[in-house]
């Protein structure tokens, strides 16, 4: 299979072959469809089997379907990417870094150990697309710094590893404040029946996905 197959606009397609990548990986056969016709979805993978781009692609698609950013005024985040830690959460940036070369939405990376302020002045500015960690997501809230309720995609990411990391009580308070109407993307290596439980208290009729 080839990407051009998974209907995937020419702004990502070319920034997919400048990436140097030519077939799509298993999950992201499986998952691209699911997430651009607009379902939610459980995807069991690990890391290296190329989720990042599984649910990066379809999402930066579905957000340049409706340009919403007009000039000389501040937008609200669309879409919200919770991670377990720091380097995850910079990886994700710099994958939807390259995926959005050419198009014209913005992205964020936010995680805790760093003083916060060049991360709340670059969120000020506006963006499209926030990569967390749940900390400090949520003590940005705390502050008001950042506002959820404009979100139309929320992506958990490791979900086994965020859960076992003990950072179920922030999630919830995070997802407390994301709108209910919204497309909700859930991935995780394992799925034990506490994960699953979980993922059906938040997700909406999902489509699960394995590789
Ligand atoms: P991930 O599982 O998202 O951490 O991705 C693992 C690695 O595979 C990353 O270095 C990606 O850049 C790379 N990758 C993702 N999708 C593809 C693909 N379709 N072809 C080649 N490499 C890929």
């Amino acid at each position: 299979m080839e990407f051009k197959q998974l209907n995937l606009i020419p702004p990502l397609l070319k920034a997919i072959a400048e990436t140097g990548y030519t077939t799509p990986t298993a999950i992201q056969q499986k998952a691209i469809p699911v997430i651009l016709s607009g379902q939610d979805l459980i995807g069991c993978a690990q890391t290296g089997t190329g989720k990042t781009a599984a649910f990066a692609l379809p999402l930066l698609q579905r957000l340049s379907e409706k340009n919403v950013h007009v000039q000389g005024k501040v937008m609200p985040i669309r879409a919200l990417i919770l991670t377990p830690t720091r380097e995850l959460a910079i990886q994700i940036g710099e994958n939807i870094n390259l995926y959005r070369k050419h198009l014209k939405l913005n992205y964020c990376t936010i995680f805790g150990g760093v003083n916060q302020d060049r991360q709340v002045k670059e969120i000020k500015k506006g963006v499209d697309v926030l990569v967390a960690t749940p900390g400090r997501l949520l003590d940005l809230m705390n502050q008001k710094l950042v506002f959820l309720d404009k979100i139309e995609v929320l992506i958990l990411d490791e979900a086994d590893n965020m859960l076992d990391m003990g950072f179920i009580h922030d999630i919830k308070k995070i997802l407390a404040k994301v709108p209910e109407k919204r497309q909700t993307l859930f991935f995780s290596a394992t799925m034990p029946p506490n994960i699953r439980k979980f993922a059906h208290g938040i997700l909406h009729k999902p489509v699960e996905v394995d590789v």
